[in-house]
């Protein structure tokens, strides 16, 4: 793979060094081991409980929508000021998978807005993808390039701290909804709680990086969260290497 100057440049902004792993040399392939954060805010009156699974089976986009928006499943919705839903192509090719809202994303009711979301943006764009609608291409087309991004929970866990196995649960119904109605090509699933969601694999993101899983028969490529990456200067390669492997494992579907 050859990379354009800006290619380059976003790289380099991330903190790679082009020069390092071997897979970006021109003409190489990459090697693929198998393929196999509260503020007491004033909130609307809540409505509903989320939907079961069954429930949600039936739901469309703006149904599953104002379902989440209601949700009072778990006590996540006392704290959140707003429900982060997801944001991108209703029919993207790539969905990206992460963990739950910070202080900014329920402030903009949008997923990765802060710092990791400006690092994942970054790391989107060297492989040439987005969360916005490339300008000059269609909507019908966009899909190939305009990603779709999702939380495995949608709303901000107090202080950031980490998500319970009873709130990932009580939210998990939205996620698969969100999944089956975008039908991604390939899934990237962002640090442990996406892992935990979507493959039920407690093993670590190290031991589970460079190869395929599956996702309901969809490839699933598992990676290091942005916000581990921002304290983990290091591992910023490796998870360079999970994007281009993806990218691959894409191309070659
Ligand atoms: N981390 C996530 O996993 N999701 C967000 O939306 C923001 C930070």
């Amino acid at each position: 793979m050859r990379w354009s100057e800006r290619q380059a440049a976003m790289l380099h902004e991330i903190g790679i060094r082009l020069w390092q792993p071997p897979q970006l040399e021109p003409g190489s392939t990459v090697s693929a081991p198998e393929a196999v954060a509260v503020e007491e805010v004033e909130r609307p009156a809540a409505i509903a409980a989320t939907p079961s699974l069954d429930e949600v089976a039936a739901l469309g986009w703006d149904e599953l929508r104002e379902a989440v928006v209601a949700c009072t499943a778990c006590g996540l919705c006392k704290g959140r000021r707003q429900t982060v839903f997801g944001v991108g192509h209703q029919r993207a090719q790539w969905m990206i998978v992460g963990e739950a809202p910070g202080e900014q994303e329920d402030i903009q009711g949008e997923p990765f807005v802060g710092k990791s979301g400006q690092l994942l943006d970054n790391m989107l764009r060297a492989i040439g993808l987005g969360r916005a609608q490339p300008q000059g291409v269609d909507a019908a087309a966009a899909g190939a390039r305009q990603v779709y991004i999702a939380n495995t929970i949608k709303c901000r866990p107090p202080g950031n701290r980490n998500p319970e196995p009873e709130e990932l649960a009580r939210c998990e119904p939205s996620l698969i909804r969100q999944l089956q109605l975008v039908q991604p090509k390939i899934i990237l699933a962002m640090g442990r709680f996406a892992v935990q969601s979507l493959l039920r694999s407690s093993e670590p993101i190290g031991r589970l990086r460079g190869r395929v899983h599956q996702y309901q028969g969809v490839p699933l490529i598992v990676t290091y969260h942005p916000a581990y990456l921002l304290r983990n200067l290091p591992d910023k390669s490796k998870a360079w290497e999970d994007l281009v492997f993806a990218r691959k494992t894409m191309n070659d579907l």
